[in-house]
């Protein structure tokens, strides 16, 4: 019989559910920056539907979402699950990635069992749809996608999470429980960025230029590439980065500090101002030119900052080339000088986590040992807003972080 609730790293005997469990949750009333927003409370485990999974968390994944789930922007997530999920706890338990066992499933679930150790990934969707269940739409794509652990409520910073069933994959055995909650939703996004965009996959020698090579996302980016032959050139905002990026198999680095053009593009009638933008968005050209050679430009650019930089990232792109983006940290207005987007047939396209397919890609290079999840730093489940905090503070050290939570 399982007891009430069981403290943290108590041993809980695998299938026994408690009622009640410990949850690093988010509330309105706390909303704002993460080092307030997050608190350890105890609430109940949620039931689990027949195509669910209950999992045990031994770690947790740290990623930017949870900042933007602290802040209460650009969404509030208490409210989206109200409305959404017509969840009325009035609590947000945020994390989107976790290695784990899993304590109990539902009726129709028939990929994992009671006792198998998994990693999970975050993206769900309606597995009942009749357009996904006959691979007519891309779920990731479909209206009924989610991100767990952030759209959707009971995510791991907590115990035990609920996710849906075909979340979970198998766990690299050859890492830690720790090393193995830190890459999923990073990888898997930058998996799909990198090869899920059909005449603009990574192929041998392409060169990809990666902002923030040392992040998350982009230490992630820097070894798909480099496994599949292409070229990977790294940003970052410190010469202290550069050996790291360069370990993962960056053939340059380049300091963005040395520049200072960022911001949206100036109106084009203003002349001077024009110039002196171009000026600099030319010279960050230069600098990849050093790297791979004159008249060599990224057939790919791999963007998240966003407003900042994705004026010089549809500069510098090559000529058929793609700008791939998937968030928008610094501002979500983007300025393109048009007149080279069609003259020069470029792509700008949209990207979000990424589908069953491609989660499965992105772990299989991870069990054969060709990606490494580049975990840098482990906290403790208390530590979980100061963790958001430091990343909120862009003062998080490089790769990915990770919390303990359910060791024992
Ligand atoms: P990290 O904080 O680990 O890395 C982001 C990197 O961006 C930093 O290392 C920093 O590198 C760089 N950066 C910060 N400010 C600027 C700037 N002004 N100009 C250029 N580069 C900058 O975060 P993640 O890689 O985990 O995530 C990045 C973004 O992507 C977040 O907004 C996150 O929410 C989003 N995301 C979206 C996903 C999706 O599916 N849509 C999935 C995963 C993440 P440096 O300072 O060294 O240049």
């Amino acid at each position: 019989m399982a007891k009430e609730l069981y403290e943290l790293n108590e041993a809980i005997p695998v299938g026994e559910v408690p009622k009640k469990m410990y949850a690093m949750a988010i509330r309105k009333e706390r909303y704002g920056e993460p080092k307030n927003a997050f608190k350890k409370e105890v609430i109940d485990v949620p039931e689990i539907g027949p195509d669910d999974a209950l999992v045990l968390v031994r770690a947790a994944g740290i990623n930017y979402n949870n900042v933007w789930a602290s802040l209460g922007i650009p969404l509030d997530m208490i409210d989206v699950h109200v409305k959404d999920q017509n969840d009325h706890s009035g609590v947000h338990i945020g994390g989107s990635d976790a290695s784990g066992i899993v304590y109990k499933v539902g009726a129709n679930v028939k990929n994992v069992k009671v006792g198998d150790e998994v990693v999970v990934h975050c993206g769900m969707w309606d597995v009942n749809n009749a357009d996904i269940k006959a691979g007519k739409v891309d779920p990731i794509v479909h209206t009924s996608n989610r991100i767990w652990g952030y759209e959707v409520s009971y995510g791991s910073f907590a115990q035990f999470t609920k996710v849906q069933a075909h979340q979970c994959l198998p766990r690299p055995k050859h890492l830690s429980w720790e090393a193995s909650a830190a890459y999923m939703l990073v990888g898997a996004t930058a998996y799909r960025m990198l090869m899920g965009f059909a005449e603009h996959t990574v192929r041998k020698d392409d060169v990809v230029l990666i902002w923030g090579g040392a992040g998350g996302l982009g230490s992630m980016a820097i070894q798909i590439v480099r496994e599949m032959g292409g070229k990977p050139i790294a940003v970052v905002n410190d010469t202290s980065k550069f050996d790291f990026c360069k370990s993962l198999g960056a053939v340059g680095v380049i300091n963005r500090k040395d520049f200072n053009h960022w911001g949206m593009l100036p109106h084009w009638k203003d002349e001077a101002k024009y110039a002196e933008w171009i000026k600099g968005a030319r010279a960050f050209g230069k600098a990849i030119w050093e790297i791979v050679g004159k008249g060599v430009n990224p057939r790919i650019v791999f963007e998240h900052p966003g407003e900042t930089t994705i004026p010089t990232s549809c500069m510098v792109v090559d000529r058929g080339g793609m700008v791939v983006i998937c968030a928008g940290t610094t501002g979500y207005n983007a300025t393109v000088d048009l007149r080279y987007h069609w003259m020069h047939q470029k792509r700008l396209q949209g990207s979000h986590f990424a589908n069953d397919e491609q989660c499965t890609a992105f772990n299989n290079l991870v069990l054969e040992k060709r990606i490494d999840p580049c975990l840098s730093q482990t906290f403790t489940f208390e530590q979980i807003g100061d963790v958001h905090q430091m990343m909120y503070e862009n003062k998080h050290p490089h790769g990915n972080m990770v919390a303990t939570v359910q060791l024992g």
